[in-house]
């Protein structure tokens, strides 16, 4: 299970912008990086992001049902969330 949220992103500590770190609600790092990550700034937001999305999706994937003729089938707002889900949580779905 992932550390609860919410995550607190911060940049630029010990004066260099082009570090972050990502830390758990006491104190913990979840990770850090540097500019030599790909979009290191929207990416750093998007981990930082995590705990909420994944409690949002949760919420918003809840009552939702398959309306795809195969399980799994792209399009299928139900599937989308499903797949999301369980590739956050590591889980491997059956088809
Ligand atoms: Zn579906």
């Amino acid at each position: 299970m992932n550390t609860q949220g919410p995550w607190e992103l911060v940049f630029g500590k010990n004066g260099k912008e082009e570090e972050f770190v990502v830390y758990a609600p006491d104190d913990g790092t979840i990770c850090r990086g540097d500019d030599e990550m790909v979009g290191f700034r929207d990416n750093a937001r998007l981990i930082a992001a995590a705990p909420e999305l994944l409690e949002a999706l949760e919420a918003c994937s809840e009552g939702l049902e398959c309306v795809a003729n195969t399980e799994g089938q792209s399009g299928c707002n139900h599937c989308i969330a499903r797949t999301a889900l369980a590739k956050a949580k590591g889980e491997v779905l059956n088809k």
